[in-house]
């Protein structure tokens, strides 16, 4: 099974949408992240549109678990433009048990230690990619030290992103079912 590209993954998401959203989930800027490898997805919001990023690598050894960890990331984003609710809490279950996906998440809750992060955020260079990670956001403007290693250099500024979620590899269906057999 080959993995959908990024204009497939945005009608994915369309579908997604009319069907268990009534077609409200926010507009998602959806990508692939070929540096992501030991997180099956992430979702971060700078600016509209929120953006939703897979793993390749990941998704390449496990295309089954795609849809689902796209669905995933959208109820996040649902959440986040309803409710400023950025948790696995009480509404993100009660959507998720919507979309018929209930059983799967109780059991993997069960089974794994909560994958809840603290808030995070993310510095980023759009002109090399470089990242970082912050736990507060940071009040000072800031620049790639990449690009400029010397000083600040306004050329180069570090886009803020805000993490919604970082979705560790092994919070998919098949790590929920590697997870009950005790494999990991
Ligand atoms: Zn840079
Ligand atoms: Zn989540």
């Amino acid at each position: 099974m080959e993995l959908p590209c990024e204009a497939e993954l945005q009608l994915l998401f369309a579908r997604l949408n009319y069907q268990f959203f009534n077609g409200e989930a926010p507009d998602c800027a959806i990508s692939y992240n070929e540096r992501f490898s030991n997180s099956a997805g992430r979702i971060t919001y700078s600016d509209r549109p929120l953006a939703i990023e897979l793993s390749s690598k990941h998704f390449r050894k496990d295309p089954e678990a795609l849809e689902e960890t796209l669905l995933h990331e959208m109820i996040h984003a649902w959440c986040f433009v309803k409710y400023r609710d950025t948790s696995h809490g009480a509404r993100f279950k009660a959507k998720l048990r919507e979309c018929g996906l209930t059983s799967i998440y109780h059991d993997l809750g069960n089974a794994a230690p909560s994958q809840e992060s603290k808030r995070r955020f993310i510095l980023r260079c759009e002109q090399c990619a470089f990242e970082t990670l912050r736990r507060r956001r940071p009040q000072r403007p800031a620049s790639c030290p990449r690009c400029n290693k010397r000083r600040f250099d306004p050329r180069f500024p570090l886009t803020i992103y805000e993490v919604l979620e970082l979705r560790p590899i092994g919070t998919t269906l098949e790590g929920a079912f590697a997870a009950r057999r005790g494999t990991r």
